[in-house]
């Protein structure tokens, strides 16, 4: 167990941050069973992706992180694909959300998702440590009409999480879709393209406001936690 389970309580009482943990969005079961599943997928797994995936009957459950700079879209992303809403008014995501889902897989199996998206108190370090910790996917997102922010998560982003976790599968995503025809092209995407191929990922753009490519780029990340996808 590495997270108690009261819906809020007080990390650190010198800063005064919070980490949410609804429990309506996560049970403690769940969880108990993220933190202590007892199989392995292989030998050479780093000691961060000890106990991430456990199956219990056919299902999987595994940790996904959403990384990537502020407003780029990663709490829209997950509310599309969880509960396939979206709220134009950007609210900060304060502490770590968590929140789960179950994919259906192509072979018949359920991956049950717990899909952690850290907020801006990430520069605290016991919050850095328990968002990576145990993890077995990321996705990665840019904003499609902001150039730098393709810059910050391929370069600061995929560095910290490798250095965190491991080589993990990951999935790059171009985000805000539906600016683009609006804003314009501000960053090639055959280059997001090429940094993907040669990071053994795949680039994906999408919409959390129209819902393009969302489910997709779940379920691609989903397949290369489980091993279904290389
Ligand atoms: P986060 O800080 O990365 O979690 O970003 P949010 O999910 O909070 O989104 C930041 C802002 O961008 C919010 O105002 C969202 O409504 C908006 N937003 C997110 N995704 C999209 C999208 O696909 N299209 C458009 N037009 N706006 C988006
Ligand atoms: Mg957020």
């Amino acid at each position: 167990m590495f997270l108690r389970f009261n819906s809020e309580f007080n990390l650190n009482p010198k800063h005064e941050i919070l980490i949410r943990l609804p429990v309506d969005k996560v049970t403690k079961d769940r969880f108990t069973t993220i933190a202590t599943g007892s199989r392995q997928s292989s030998r050479e797994m780093t000691e961060n992706r000890e106990n991430l995936m456990s199956t219990t009957g056919s299902s999987y459950k595994v940790k996904l992180l959403l990384c990537g700079p502020a407003a780029v879209g990663k709490t829209s992303l997950i509310k599309r694909f969880v509960k396939n809403a979206f709220q134009a008014d950007y609210k900060l995501t304060i502490g770590v959300d968590i929140l789960t889902k179950d994919v259906g897989l192509r072979n018949q199996e359920v991956a049950t998702l717990s899909i952690w998206d850290v907020g801006g108190q990430k520069r605290f370090e016991f919050i850095r440590t328990t968002f990576y910790k145990g993890a077995s996917g990321a996705i990665l997102v840019f904003d499609l009409t902001r150039a730098e922010t393709y810059q910050e998560v391929t370069k600061k982003w995929a560095e910290e999480v490798t250095r965190n976790c491991g080589a993990i599968p990951y999935v790059l995503i171009g985000n805000k879709a539906d600016l683009v025809e609006k804003v314009g092209r501000v960053m090639d995407p055959n280059e997001a393209a090429q940094w993907a191929a040669a990071n053994n990922s795949i680039y994906l753009e999408t919409s959390a406001l129209g819902g393009q490519n969302v489910d997709e780029a779940f379920i691609e990340i989903t397949e290369r936690m489980v091993g279904l996808k290389k």
